[in-house]
């Protein structure tokens, strides 16, 4: 597909500029980040010395909360599990939950052709993920204590990976893994630092088929991203 086709897709037509400030994260990245905390309880400790073959077992079988009981199927993620780039959403939607992939139907084709924007293909080191593993009941926000009990098998899925740049794709993403309230305004055009590893946050994908103005944002976004990866080298 060609830039222009891409853009009219993600719905956009001029080219915006970068957004500042561009700050590098401390800490080396690709290095394993130490996300269990001492006081990390039986399951969390189990969970953290999983391979992917027993963490796509655990998620497919948990039932750490509430969510399990309407879910079809848990959806652990999808992608290049030695990616560069690691996507994190909120939640599986029905069609998630009906099919077992994250980022299917529109909200996926809109993240589709962001990637694509930036030069990045699903599946090609690119890894996508949701912060909660189970469709939420008539995709409502996960809840902080759904969003707690799904953390270790983010954290697990993360520490395998080592990506260089987590994007977190809308609020509860963001505030899963910067584990304070925030909002997308001002946690957006900045690189946090994520246990040594660059994060980056943007509007979810099916927040901008809702809002067409954000669209422009998500562009913005995605150029500070491209840029952010150059300059982790
Ligand atoms: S959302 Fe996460 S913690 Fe809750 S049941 Fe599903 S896999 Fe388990």
């Amino acid at each position: 597909m060609k830039r222009d086709e891409l853009l009219k897709e993600m719905g956009l037509g001029p080219l915006w500029k970068l957004r500042p400030p561009f700050v590098k994260p401390s800490g080396p990245p690709r290095e394993a980040p130490s996300l269990l905390s001492a006081a990390a309880d039986e399951r969390t400790r189990a969970i953290a010395a999983m391979g992917w073959a027993e963490l796509r077992q655990a998620v497919a079988e948990c039932t750490a909360c509430a969510l399990h009981k309407t879910r079809k199927q848990a959806v652990l993620g999808v992608g290049d599990i030695h990616a560069e780039w690691l996507f994190i959403g909120e939640g599986p939607g029905a069609e998630e939950d009906e099919r077992g992939e994250p980022f299917v139907g529109q909200a996926g084709k809109l993240l589709d052709a962001m990637l694509a924007a930036i030069g990045l293909k699903r599946g090609e080191n690119v890894y996508i993920a949701n912060a909660v593993k189970c469709r939420p009941p008539n995709n409502r926000t996960p809840e902080a204590s759904e969003t707690a009990a799904c953390w270790p098998f983010l954290a697990r899925q993360i520490e395998l990976i080592r990506p260089k740049l987590i994007v977190a794709l809308g609020k509860p993403a963001a505030q899963t893994l910067l584990q304070q309230e925030v909002t997308i305004a001002k946690a957006r055009g900045l690189v946090h630092d994520f246990a040594g590893i660059a994060l980056i946050v943007t509007y979810h994908p099916a927040y901008l088929l809702r809002n067409l103005p954000e669209k422009a944002k998500a562009w913005e976004d995605l150029c500070f991203m491209r840029k952010t990866m150059a300059g982790l080298g």
